[in-house]
């Protein structure tokens, strides 16, 4: 693709739209822009099937899509880190990574889960909980995690700004980087 061709025109990006390519590796037909997520933080050793709430006997060890908890005493959440793609107007690629936060912070978004509405909480303080493939090491970099109302996944923002993840954020993504990162993954478009 020529630097000035429209990536809106790129037919790789207009057969993701139309969702008229069956995925070479995983066999879905994907339909859009789709995130990749990290079922669990890079901490947890249990099993990585998610648990439903109301099956959860013991508070000090779970994992759930959108909660876990270690030893009593770790608290994560699950959390969208937004990366927009360059040259796609609205366009928009998510990992869906885990943050840690404070047990006081932790309880709030618990107990107000069912909500739908916690975009008046945080920014809070969170360490990012996974390692993104393809990336200097992301595990421990600092965070804001700033949730949202309407069953929407809480944003994440790297307070480091020199990290090539923090400058993909801010710069977005080319469609090159957007299908490299699916291949990566497992999901081919060719
Ligand atoms: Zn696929």
């Amino acid at each position: 693709m020529e630097p000035n061709d429209n990536p809106e025109d790129d037919p790789r990006w207009i057969n993701l739209l139309r969702g008229g390519t069956v995925c070479a590796s995983c066999g879905q037909v994907h339909q859009g822009i789709f995130d990749i997520g990290y079922a669990a933080p890079y901490y947890w050793e249990g099993d990585p099937t998610h648990a439903k709430l109301k099956d959860v006997h013991d508070f000090n060890n779970f994992l759930t899509s959108d909660f876990c908890v270690i030893n009593g005493e770790h608290f994560f959440i699950r959390c969208i880190l937004e990366l927009p793609l360059r040259g796609i107007a609205g366009g928009c690629f998510g990992y869906g990574v885990w943050a840690s936060l404070s047990k006081a912070n932790f309880k709030i978004y618990f107990e107000s889960f069912s909500s739908n509405e916690q975009g008046g909480f945080g920014p809070w303080f969170g360490w990012f909980s996974n390692r993104i493939d393809g990336y200097p090491d992301t595990l421990k970099l600092q965070c804001q995690v700033k949730p949202q109302s309407g069953n929407t996944r809480p944003l994440i923002e790297l307070d480091i700004v020199d990290h090539p993840l923090a400058v993909a954020k801010h710069q977005g993504l080319t469609l090159d980087e957007l299908f490299e990162i699916y291949a990566s993954r497992g999901h081919a478009f060719d």
